[in-house]
C-alpha cells in the first residue's frame, strides 16, 4: 500500500497539465494503464481553440461552442473553459510550449468549422497533441512519480462512503497495488471505444465514468449521458444494417 498526497489516474493532457500546476511540495503519482502516450491526447491533430486574437472574445467562443453542441452542452462548464482558454494557451506558450507562429512571432491562428473567428492554435502543424504531451512530460518535476501499465479498477471510499481516498490497481504482471491519498483525480479521457468504428486510442474505454458510476450511480448527468450513448449506438447499428443491404 502506498500513501501519497495526490493520485492522478491517466496520463493525457488533462492529467499532465494538472501535474505541472500542482505545488512542488506535494507527493504526486500518475497511474496510467498502458504507456504514457497511449491516449487520445497524443493523436490530437486539429489544434486547440482559444479566443486569443485581437477582437475575439471568450464569450463569442462560448456562443459558438453552445451552438455547435446544439444547446446540449453544460453551459457552466463551457463558459468556464472558454474563459480560461486564452490564459492557459498564453501560459503554456510563455513557459516554452512551441506553438506555430506567423512571420511576426505572433500565434498563428487557424479557422475551423463552427468557429466564427480565427482561434485554432497548432503546434508542429497537425502534431499538436503529440507536441503538447511531450512538452508537459518534459516539464514534470521530481515530486511526480509515474507508474505505467497500471490499470485502476476500483475507487476506495472512506467509511461514510462520502469521499474517495484511494484506488486499487492491477499491473501488467498481474500484481495488485493499493494507493491512498486525500485527493484522487480521474483524468481517464473518453469512451470512443464503445463504438465499432472510431479514431480514438484503444485506451478510451470510459473507465473513469465506469469507476465513478460504480460508486455514485445517482449522479444526475448519468441519465443524459446514457441516453446520448444509446442513441449513437442505435445510429451506428442502423447504419451498419443499411450498409449490409
Ligand atoms: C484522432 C483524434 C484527433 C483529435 N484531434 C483533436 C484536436 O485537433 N483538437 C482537440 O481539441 N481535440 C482533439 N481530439 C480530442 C482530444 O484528443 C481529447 O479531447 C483530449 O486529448 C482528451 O485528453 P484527456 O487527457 O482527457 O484524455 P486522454 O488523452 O485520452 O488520456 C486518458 C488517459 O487515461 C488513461 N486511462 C484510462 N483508463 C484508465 C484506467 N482505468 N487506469 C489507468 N489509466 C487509465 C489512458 O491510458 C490515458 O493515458 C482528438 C481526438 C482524436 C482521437
Amino acid at each position: 500500500m502506498k500513501q501519497l498526497d495526490v493520485i492522478i489516474v491517466g496520463s493525457g493532457i488533462a492529467a499532465l497539465q494538472l501535474a505541472n500546476k500542482l505545488a512542488k511540495s506535494l507527493n504526486v503519482i500518475i497511474l496510467t494503464k498502458k504507456e504514457l502516450t497511449a491516449g487520445n491526447s497524443y493523436l490530437a491533430q486539429g489544434g486547440v481553440a482559444a479566443a486569443v486574437a485581437p477582437g475575439d472574445d471568450p464569450y463569442l467562443h462560448y456562443l459558438d461552442t453552445i451552438e455547435a453542441g446544439a444547446h446540449h452542452n453544460n453551459s457552466e462548464a463551457v463558459l468556464e473553459i472558454t474563459k480560461k482558454a486564452p490564459e492557459l494557451i498564453k501560459g503554456l506558450w510563455e513557459s516554452g510550449c512551441r506553438f506555430d507562429e506567423d512571420g511576426d512571432g505572433k500565434l498563428l491562428l487557424g479557422m475551423e468549422g463552427a468557429h466564427s473567428e480565427k482561434r485554432i492554435v497548432h503546434s508542429g502543424g497537425d502534431a499538436t497533441g503529440k507536441h503538447m504531451v511531450d512538452f508537459l512530460l518534459s516539464n514534470l518535476d521530481a515530486n511526480i512519480s509515474i507508474e505505467q501499465s497500471t490499470f485502476v479498477y476500483e475507487l476506495i471510499l472512506d467509511s461514510d462512503a462520502t469521499r474517495c481516498i484511494g484506488v486499487k490497481s492491477k499491473r501488467m504482471d498481474g500484481t495488485n497495488e493499493t494507493y491512498l491519498a486525500p485527493h484522487v483525480v480521474l483524468a481517464t479521457g473518453g469512451c470512443g471505444q464503445v463504438f465499432a468504428f472510431t479514431s480514438n486510442a484503444e485506451t478510451a474505454t470510459g473507465d473513469g465514468m465506469a469507476l465513478a458510476y460504480r460508486q455514485v450511480p445517482s449522479l444526475p448527468t448519468w441519465n443524459l449521458f446514457s441516453s446520448i450513448l444509446h442513441f449513437f449506438m442505435w445510429m451506428e447499428r442502423r447504419e451498419a444494417s443499411y450498409l449490409k443491404r
